[in-house]
């Protein structure tokens, strides 16, 4: 380390922790950004299989239009000309396969189109439609920190908040396919719909709605201009490192940090933007009241993913988000207890590689702990051998689906390698190996902004929405406590050239 002495410590490098650490940075702050791994990134993390690059977790986003929250955070972050994205074809963008009947119902983005289409693909149901987007609009409306230029408003409910999102469905039609598809998209976010307010589900959809971009060379991209961004300010990173012990602890504040390293560094605030029940772990436990301790030990873990990377047929419509859904029962493919088959997301894509074209296919089942639960003792590599047995009949059962959905492909799909909740949690550290941090559930109080120890707070996907815009979002929101309010605001107005 460079210093003793830093203005914020940032625990955590995946995208939250990366924004926290420029924005403080940008605005004249010192930042220590500590990282458990031995890179920086977390879930933006690429990793290459016989030469081409997979991705770890962010595949695709919403937010990219002219004007979207994630063009607007990017162009703040000065990151905006370094990040290319590539938007699927809106006519083409999604698409929900229902296995149980053959059916297939495009998803497309935009909403104008969107609407239309579904209209065509249920003409009697379109009350119903008109009026789930008019919901989820008002939803975008009402939430003021969806456009950061409020970000000086503090998130306040609505009543969206108070009710779920299947209460909502089950309020504005009967047909189960349409319910399962408007549902569809809390494979993005893993919380049941019956779970899930309808607000979160609204505020998380709405950019998907709108558009569906991934990004030239994917996280890596974010990574790199992250890195370089730091390199001119007062920001250094700390990776294999972690917070052993919290020191001179008093008035209610921490006031020096004993690091893996054996560095003991002191600081002004300290931003977490890792998992609840860790920072649970670090926190000394005498200023948490039984309250607090309950209120995070009860937060429930979203779905994990079985993941099966894959190469491919060269496809016309490559650049598509496909759902295979075994029923319209949206809640069984998110439900832990269950013992049933999952949906199937597959996302293709094409990279280049050494002037080759190849074609990737990323498949995701929705799995959970409890799954891998026998062997959560094991680590990377070392994992007994029933492991490995199931690992390989669940990637057989997955291609015998995806084979079922598109016959073209049966003797093209060649996987070269796939990965469990494990696999997740042993990368990127988290403590159950969830996609998406904590669920996001009706009613629930997320561990955002300033935490019982004064100088403490935490940020990051479990905070206020999953995914890499959620993420960036609670690093801005909670940011804006650390700067000042007024001061955030005039940065951002000013950065936007407004
Ligand atoms: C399989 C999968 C698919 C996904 N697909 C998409 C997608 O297509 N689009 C999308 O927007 N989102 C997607 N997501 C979700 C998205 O990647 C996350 O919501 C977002 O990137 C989380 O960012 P974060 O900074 O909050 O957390 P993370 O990226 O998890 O970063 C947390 C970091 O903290 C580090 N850490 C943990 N504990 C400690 C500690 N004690 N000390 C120091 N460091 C520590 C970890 O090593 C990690 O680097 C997906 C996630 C997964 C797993």
């Amino acid at each position: 380390m460079a210093k003793t002495k830093y203005d914020h410590i940032v625990v955590g490098s995946g995208v939250s922790g990366l924004t926290a650490a420029l924005l403080l940075g940008l605005n004249g702050r010192s930042v220590l950004l500590l990282e458990k791994a031995p890179n920086i990134g977390g879930s933006l993390a690429r990793f290459k299989l016989d030469g081409v690059p997979f991705d770890t977790g962010f595949h695709f986003t919403g937010g990219f239009s002219n004007g979207g929250l994630l063009d607007d955070m990017l162009t703040v972050l000065g990151l905006r000309e370094a990040i290319h994205p590539v938007f699927l074809e809106p006519e083409h963008a999604n698409r929900f396969i229902f296995e149980d009947t053959g059916e297939s119902v495009e998803f497309p983005s935009g909403q104008p189109l969107l609407t239309q289409k579904l209209v065509e693909d249920f003409p009697a149901e379109r009350m119903a439609i008109e009026q789930y987007f008019q919901m989820v609009d008002h939803v975008r409306a009402q939430t003021a920190t969806m456009d950061i230029r409020h970000i000086h408003r503090a998130p306040e409910p609505i009543d969206e908040d108070f009710i779920t999102l299947q209460t909502a469905l089950d309020g504005l039609t009967d047909n189960a396919r349409l319910k399962a598809v408007l549902g569809g998209f809390s494979m993005c976010y893993g919380t049941p719909p019956s779970e899930v307010s309808f607000a979160a589900h609204g505020r998380m959809c709405h950019g998907l709605y709108e558009s569906v971009a991934r990004v030239e060379r994917g996280g890596e991209a974010f990574t790199d201009a992250f890195e370089d961004a730091f390199s001119a300010l007062d920001i250094d990173v700390a990776c294999n490192t972690e917070i052993e012990e919290c020191l001179d602890l008093h008035d209610r504040q921490i006031g020096r940090l004993r690091l893996s390293s054996g560095e003991e560094i002191e600081f002004d605030t300290c931003l977490f933007t890792i998992n609840p029940h860790d920072i649970l772990r670090i926190l000394p436990e005498e200023r948490l009241s039984r309250g607090f301790v309950h209120r995070v030990e009860a937060y429930e873990a979203s779905t994990g993913f079985f993941t099966l990377f894959a190469l491919g047929a060269e496809d016309q419509h490559a650049d598509q988000i496909v759902s295979l859904f075994p029923s319209t029962d949206v809640n069984a493919m998110l439900d832990s207890e269950s013992d049933d088959e999952s949906a199937i997301v597959i996302m293709r894509s094409r990279e280049k590689v050494a002037g080759q074209v190849r074609n990737t296919v990323t498949a995701f089942e929705p799995c959970f702990e409890k799954k891998t639960a026998q062997w959560a003792d094991s680590s990377l590599r070392k994992r007994p051998a029933e492991y490995y047995d199931w690992k390989a009949q669940k990637t057989g059962r997955m291609c015998e689906r995806i084979a079922a959905a598109f016959p073209e492909t049966r003797e093209i799909l060649k996987v070269l390698d796939s990965a469990s909740p494990l696999t997740f949690r042993d990368y990127l550290h988290s403590p159950d190996g969830s996609a998406y941090g904590i669920k996001q559930k009706v009613g629930q109080f997320n561990l955002i902004g300033r935490l019982p120890w004064r100088n403490m707070f935490a940020a990051g996907q479990s905070a206020l929405l999953p995914g890499i815009v959620g993420a960036m979002m609670s690093s801005f929101i909670v940011v804006r406590s650390l700067l000042g309010r007024a001061d955030l605001n005039t940065f951002i107005h000013e950065r936007l050239g407004e």
